[in-house]
């Protein structure tokens, strides 16, 4: 098994976006209590406490949207300059970076992933949920904010397309075509087929390979290279400055090749994103008083719970929660959002 080294943190559950494949509007969403939710202390000392000498050393804030954290540029500081740490990136719906961008680098962030689902303002409101501001106003934000962290030297710049069929599909060559002059990253994500069902249509999600074929079409496509690809296949457009990313989490699992965990915001430790087996409780613990060696030895046995769910899911050639929605187990559908899981 690859070692688990990176941790996904999600410093909040809720969200300014409602998007339809994490939190549709007009579902009954519940979120966390404020007292339910990690302070920046406890998330400190989890991770210099319990999961760096456990082998973590790289770092992925998230959320729902991590940059609705008001603290979230003194947790960006006191991770980033933990001696260990040897990445930290971000993943936001880049709304808040106009304002947060420079700050956020200023206190030690280099990476950071956005999200743009859409070039089309009307689109991107269909996809991202409505709102008090309108379309134009709302994706112009996001637009600049993505501006704002190329300026502030963000790099890579990644940003985080999720494929969904009928919606944004035809827009994948203009998406792949911003990567001819900017030396961005920008990554097509296989949908998964959860949240509002009234968006996926029939199709459920467009496989990568599709994606690649249509590109490779208009300009060929050559293999690339970035920093922390994680599970993305990267290429690149032939004399293109940026490059392209393909997580196929759908079509081809990739569960042998996880090297990661995720920590919810309110201090569960969750070994897989797909499968809720052997998840722990860390925040409970700590309140509890239990030491540092404790806590140390839940992680020990997540990481153990993992090692076997990959196992099982290679055997099997598929992974579960892929099997799911791919209509073969359960309609489809996943019982938890990504907002849920955390990020
Ligand atoms: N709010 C931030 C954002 O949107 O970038 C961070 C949290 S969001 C849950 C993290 C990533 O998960 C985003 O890139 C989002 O597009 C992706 N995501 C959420 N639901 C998804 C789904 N059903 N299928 C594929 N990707 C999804
Ligand atoms: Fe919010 Fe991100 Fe989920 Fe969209 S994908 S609703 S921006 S947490």
């Amino acid at each position: 098994m690859n070692q688990v080294d990176y941790l996904r943190v999600s410093l909040v559950d809720r969200c300014n976006f409602r998007c339809q494949y994490c939190m549709p509007e007009g579902d009954d969403l519940k979120f966390l209590q404020q007292a339910d939710i990690l302070s920046a202390d406890e998330l400190l000392t989890l991770i210099r406490e319990v999961m760096i000498p456990v082998g973590f050393t790289r770092f992925r804030l998230t959320g729902g949207e991590p940059l609705l954290r008001p603290d979230v540029v003194e947790i960006v500081r006191s991770i980033a300059h933990l001696p260990q740490v040897q990445d930290l990136s971000m993943t936001t719906n880049g709304f808040l970076l106009p304002r947060l961008a420079q700050p956020l680098y200023n206190a030690g962030l280099r990476r950071i992933n956005i999200s743009l689902d859409s070039l089309v303002p009307d689109t991107f409101e269909k996809i991202t949920g409505s709102r008090a501001q309108t379309a134009r106003s709302r994706w112009q934000q996001v637009w600049d904010g993505i501006q704002t962290a190329h300026e502030v030297g963000f790099n890579p710049l990644k940003l985080n397309v999720v494929v969904i069929p009928g919606v944004n599909e035809q827009e994948v060559p203009d998406l792949a075509a911003l990567t001819l002059e900017r030396q961005w990253h920008v990554r097509f994500i296989e949908f998964m087929p959860i949240g509002n069902a009234d968006l996926f249509g029939e199709r459920g999600w467009v496989p990568s390979e599709e994606l690649r074929q249509q590109i490779r079409d208009r300009w060929g496509l050559e293999e690339g290279q970035v920093l922390g690809n994680g599970p993305a296949d990267v290429f690149r457009i032939p004399g293109a400055k940026g490059t392209l990313g393909f997580i196929s989490q759908m079509s081809e699992c990739f569960c042998d090749r996880c090297n990661r965990m995720r920590l919810s915001a309110d201090g569960w430790l969750r070994p897989c994103l797909l499968n809720e087996a052997g998840q722990v409780d860390l925040k409970r613990s700590l309140r509890a008083g239990a030491s540092t060696q404790e806590l140390q030895a839940m992680v020990r046995v997540a990481l153990g719970q993992k090692a076997e769910i990959n196992y099982s899911e290679r055997d099997s050639g598929i992974p579960e929660g892929a099997g799911e929605a791919n209509g073969q187990v359960n309609q489809g559908r996943y019982s938890r959002t990504m907002s849920q899981i955390g990020g």
